[in-house]
């Protein structure tokens, strides 16, 4: 291994396994290599764990931010030759093993990828600088000021068109973030904003649903589908199916179709592609959605040491000819078996192949209101959402989140409300931020995959 510890890691005659990123994926190797004769080193650039699949709510103030997220270091304590670095990592360089980031460089003697999916613009510079993402904690907090900002501004405006267009919400993407989504936002509209703002009308508050296919949920059954439209338009959603959003330039909304919307708030859900790394990025390593090629056992391709699981991973398999969904599942489950296949690794035994055992799907539109598909049983409504709940209680991390979660799921049920809706943080768009985003990507990208990273400047206040 090579004499670099700027990490401070203590050197170590264990192999050391670096993984990049602490979500679904990374955390689950993590725990399988928990006492395996192994030096892990998890690096992630946030200092905590996000349970994504219940942002939605943060957004809608149904949830406090802590509530879903959880700190990396304490998933970790106690396990026996385990460190966390608070680290974004920058590039990797394969023919030095050293993954390069901005806290300095890192030997690895194996490296896993987990550095998951960020939203995907399909390259509309437009549309990524006016609407609203919604992949991580500060996205869903920034949306949740805007919501609330754009109530007040509706309150002290005489102009009834722009009235209109602040309390317009169009929610792009009908998959399952879309959909509750808009779900919740409808149920905001109905119990709460007449409440909160009794002295404006409310009930002109829109919430539109776009889609380009004919149906919502398309990755679920049929019925599934069906059933979570008739939800969203029984509780006031306007459900627009073929209709591709083309452009949004902060006030209009156009679809190819030519349909017009006039709309401060545009949250895009249409889609998402993996987060990729310097050094992993040639294009022959990369499928769609910018996934890197593994093979059977998460190595990717022609890079001995290398793995990726989850979602920044592309399993093809006869039984996922595009890969497995970007979803938890097959991260936990690749997380997992990659564990027992590097202990396997260690003592000169076999790696087994990953197989994914898909164990269903579901959404849930509001209260009383979900749909489930199992492998053999498919069912909606409100057992449906009983069922939504327990299995996210279930698969949160951490015994008071899961207790926060809960307690806050029963008061909002008994009281019809959702108490975290505060602006916090004034949401303010940050155009600057966007096109040094822009440069830097456009930046052609000639780092050599051997030698040294390179120095780094020091992220952290010095003393
Ligand atoms: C709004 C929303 C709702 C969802 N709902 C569901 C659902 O209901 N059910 C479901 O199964 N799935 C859902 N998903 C998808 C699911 O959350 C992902 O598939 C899953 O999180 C993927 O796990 P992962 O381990 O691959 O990556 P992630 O969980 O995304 O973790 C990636 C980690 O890598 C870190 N990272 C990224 N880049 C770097 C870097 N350069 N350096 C250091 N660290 C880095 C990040 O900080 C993060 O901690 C949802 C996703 C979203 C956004």
């Amino acid at each position: 291994m090579a004499d670099t510890d700027a990490l401070n890691i203590p050197k170590s005659s264990l192999p050391r396994i670096v993984i990049v990123g602490g979500g679904f994926g990374g955390i689950a190797l993590g725990q399988a290599l928990k006492g395996k004769e192994m030096q892990v080193v998890l690096l992630d650039k946030n200092n905590y764990h996000t349970f994504q699949p219940l942002l939605y709510q943060v957004s809608t103030g149904g949830l406090e931010p802590d509530s879903i997220a959880y700190p990396l270091r304490k998933v970790l304590q106690g396990y026996p030759d385990f460190y966390f670095r608070l680290a974004e990592v920058l590039r990797v360089k394969p023919a030095s093993k050293l993954v390069c980031t901005d806290i300095g460089e890192l030997a690895y003697d194996y490296l896993v990828i987990g550095t998951g999916s960020e939203t995907n613009f399909f390259g509309n510079d437009e549309i990524e600088q006016n609407s609203m993402g919604m992949k991580t904690i500060p996205q869903s907090l920034d949306l949740r000021s805007l919501i609330l900002e754009n109530f007040e501004q509706a309150l002290l405006t005489d102009n009834l068109h722009e009235r209109d267009a602040l309390m317009n919400f169009v929610i792009v993407g009908g998959g399952p973030t879309g959909v509750e989504l808009a779900g919740a936002l409808a149920e905001i509209k109905k119990g709460i904003l007449p409440k909160d703002y009794p002295d404006l009308d409310t009930r002109k508050a829109q919430i539109n649903l776009v889609q380009s296919g004919e149906q919502v949920l398309q990755g679920m059954s049929r019925e599934a589908s069906k059933k979570a439209e008739e939800f969203l338009e029984g509780l006031g959603v306007q459900v627009w199916k073929g209709a591709r959003v083309t452009a949004y330039d902060g006030k209009t909304v156009r679809t190819k179709t030519d349909l017009v919307f006039e709309a401060a708030t545009v949250v895009w859900a249409a889609g998402v592609k993996a987060v990729s790394i310097e050094g992993l990025d040639a294009k022959d390593l990369l499928a769609s959605s910018n996934r890197i090629k593994v093979n059977e056992f998460n190595q990717v391709m022609d890079h001995d040491g290398i793995y990726a699981i989850g979602d920044a991973a592309y399993m093809q398999s006869d039984k996922a000819p595009h890969g497995h969904p970007m979803v938890a599942q097959p991260a936990l489950q690749q997380g997992k078996h990659l564990g027992e296949n590097l202990v396997r690794l260690n003592k000169g035994q076999p790696m087994k192949p990953f197989r994914y055992k898909d164990k269903g799907s579901m959404a849930t539109v509001g209260r009383n209101k979900a749909v489930v598909d199992l492998e053999h049983y498919k069912f909606q409504g409100v057992f449906a959402w009983f069922v939504w709940m327990f299995v996210h209680l279930f698969f949160l991390i951490g015994f008071r989140n899961r207790m926060v979660v809960f307690v806050n799921w029963v008061y909002n049920y008994v009281r019809f409300d959702r108490e975290a809706r505060l602006i916090i943080r004034p949401y303010k768009r940050d155009y600057k931020r966007f096109r040094r985003k822009k440069v830097s990507s456009d930046e052609t990208r000639s780092s050599p995959v051997s030698g040294r990273c390179g120095p780094h400047e020091n992220k952290f206040r010095s003393l």
